[in-house]
């Protein structure tokens, strides 16, 4: 008998960091999207089955296996096309997002049926206000229409924005479509999930770096067979295999979470309706304080926008003041002011609860020598080494350095000289339990509440009243309900407004305005007060205002003159090495072929504020291009004819959102 025909020649991508896909011999014709496994030097490894046209001509090796899996769906092949080519990330690499070996191999857990899936529509919601209404049913007939739409849903907070969308996704399961809902940090999104369950009686699947492997390896099989409907996921969800994708919402859509900031670095909110484009879907942005590339696509048309301008229920939006530091400042070595404690002071005489924000992790973040000055600071990373009293350790916030506090200082020789300054939300809790020995208090932050368990956990104490003062980082601005909050106080409003980049107002706005809106959701009333040393500062005054069109319009006043973001387009460019010479050596031979013309700016070198980091010199360009002026074919360009030493990396971040 002959051995079967290798006459067909199909080209297949692999996840790893590959440009074009390999080319193999086998013996049918594979419709693109096909998995397969083949041979890969002396190893095996899974690809798919892409539109290439193959190599012909060289000598090829057969397919060793054709998996039965359901094959890529196209939109999503397109889709991996298009995420390359805009961060120039090699193609493969970006596979390597939506396609893994480990997905595949292994067996599906035995005995343990997928039971997610059985979202159901019919189960009665809420009942929804008049304004909730109106807009639940025109984000329904974007669902109907079948076709690509983008539409802004901007609400304040406690609107019940969440209820309106999910009106949304309800339709997208009537149709026998699949919804895919993207939160910033589903890990503690644990309210979020409830709502979904009293909505559908029934969890969503969902996707996230969390879940353990055989979960993750079950979701998978289960989305790209279709029995998952509604995947409630983080930025890597966009990747997975929807056959038949009718709806992506990004809730918070502002958030910088949905920049990935290594790897292939892409922006989750942008790759969203990039995604819902190709599946001929609509996608819903959602936020109470949108990014103002959104805010501009809303107003020239390019998205539709639809506002819930009150809060649900009949509960009106807290009152925001500012506590002025210089007329009323702490007490020495303290960082609550007298107006603040007093206001804490009555809020619990009420039988109320009190949240103080601070977003910075850990006890002091700076520790110092009182005789010769002498800071602390990681051998690692352009950082100071932050006090962890909770573990008894000083940590680096980006290598994870840590170490104990020296008993004599380095520089000169004093013993225990060692101070904190500044305070992290440790030091906050414990001045709080001085002032209130007696009151209950709950410290939120990312080292501390770790697993969703503790999420959930934290968030039923508070629901219940089982805690009187919550002190906590940017983990307490998510979308909380906590009915029985009615003040907030921001230890330090300035604090954002220091590092100075180009978005430094705009996320101190967006944060900020967060955390006010956890106060007075229910009945009673809420307060807000912000502790600033310049509450004159446009920033403050749009909080204390609520006026947030005004702050957009200054906004956009500052940026379009000088074609900033989002009126004209940026790429960094980010060069390291070990050695400080090459990074600098890199630094100028980039500079030397840097692209020119008009509508085309470059920035730069210089050492990124974070010069070393992980123990790599870092140093960075900025391209700058009036909006009409693609990126990506400037930066081609730019990067082939430049000879890079191979031991120096150059990190391309399309649209930063960090500048660190
Ligand atoms: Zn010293
Ligand atoms: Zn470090």
């Amino acid at each position: 008998m002959e051995p079967p025909s290798l006459s067909n020649r199909v080209s297949v991508l692999l996840p790893y960091p590959f440009e074009t896909p390999f080319t193999y011999a086998a013996a049918q014709a594979l419709p693109p999207g096909t998995l397969v496994r083949v041979p890969l030097g002396a190893r095996m490894a899974v690809g798919a089955v892409w539109s290439h046209p193959p190599d012909q001509g060289v000598k090829t090796r057969p397919i060793a296996e054709i998996l039965a899996r359901p094959p890529l769906p196209k939109p999503l092949m397109d889709f991996v096309d298009w995420v390359a080519a805009y961060t120039l990330s090699p193609r493969g690499e970006v596979l390597a997002l939506a396609l893994k070996e480990s997905l595949l191999t292994a067996p599906p857990k035995r005995g343990k049926a997928f039971t997610f899936g059985g979202a159901d529509p019919a189960h009665p919601g809420p009942i929804l206000s008049a304004a909730q209404a109106a807009a639940a049913a025109a984000l329904r007939d974007s669902v109907t229409h079948q076709k690509f739409s983008v539409t802004l849903l901007d609400g304040v907070t406690g609107s019940g924005k969440t209820e309106v969308y999910l009106e949304a996704v309800a339709q997208a399961l009537r149709e026998n479509r699949q919804a895919l809902v993207l939160l910033p940090e589903i890990a503690l999104s644990v309210q979020f999930l409830q709502r979904f369950q009293q909505r559908f009686a029934a969890a969503p699947a969902v996707w996230h770096s969390e879940l353990t492997p055989a979960a993750r390896r079950e979701t998978f099989r289960a989305v790209a067979e279709g029995r998952a409907n509604v995947v409630v996921g983080a930025r890597s969800a966009l990747f997975l295999p929807f056959p038949d994708l009718g709806l992506i919402v990004v809730d918070e859509e502002h958030e910088s979470a949905f920049k990935q900031e290594d790897g292939v670095m892409y922006n989750a909110r942008d790759m969203a309706v990039v995604r819902a484009r190709l599946s001929a879907a609509p996608c819903v942005l959602v936020s109470a304080t949108p990014s103002l590339e959104s805010v501009e696509n809303a107003a020239s048309g390019r998205y539709t926008r639809l506002d819930l301008p009150s809060r649900h229920g009949g509960a009106v939006l807290p009152q925001v003041k500012s506590v002025d530091l210089r007329a009323s400042p702490p007490e020495r070595g303290k960082f609550l002011s007298p107006v603040l404690v007093e206001a804490v002071r009555e809020t619990l005489a009420r039988g109320e609860q009190a949240m103080l924000f601070l977003n910075r992790r850990g006890y002091a973040p700076l520790t110092l020598c009182r005789r010769c000055g002498h800071r602390i600071s990681c051998p690692n990373c352009t950082a100071w080494l932050v006090e962890h009293r909770s573990h008894s350790r000083l940590i680096c916030h980006h290598c994870g350095h840590s170490a104990a506090i020296p008993e004599t200082c380095p520089a000169c020789a004093a013993e225990a000289s060692f101070v904190p300054i500044g305070p992290g939300v440790e030091r906050i809790a414990e001045e709080v339990a001085a002032l209130f020995p007696v009151a209950r208090t709950l410290v939120m932050a990312s080292d501390i509440i770790t697993s969703p368990k503790q999420a959930a956990e934290a968030a039923a104490t508070i629901t219940e009243r089982g805690a009187d003062i919550i002190i906590g980082t940017q983990m307490v601005a998510k979308g909380w309900h906590f009915p029985h909050l009615t003040l907030v106080g921001v230890v330090d409003a300035d604090l954002g407004l220091a590092g100075g980049d180009l978005r430094a107002g705009e996320r101190t706005v967006q944060m900020l305005h967060q955390v006010a809106g956890r106060a007075g959701r229910a009945q009673a009333p809420g307060t807000v007060l912000l502790q600033s040393f310049s509450p004159e500062h446009p920033v403050i005054a749009a909080l204390i205002s609520g006026n947030l069109p005004d702050f957009y319009a200054q906004e956009a006043a500052a940026r379009r003159p000088g074609h900033w973001p989002p009126y004209g387009r940026l790429a960094a460019l980010i060069i390291s090495a070990t050695d400080e010479k090459l990074a600098d050596q890199t630094a100028r031979a980039l500079a030397r072929t840097a692209p020119h013309g008009p509508g085309i700016e470059v920035l730069g070198p210089a050492p990124a504020p974070y010069a070393l980091l992980r123990g790599r010199f870092r140093r960075r360009l900025l391209l700058k291009t009036a909006k009409h002026i693609p990126v990506q074919p400037l930066l081609r360009d730019w990067l082939a004819q430049t000879d890079i030493h191979k031991s120096s990396r150059i990190d391309v971040d399309v649209d930063p959102v960090s500048f660190m």
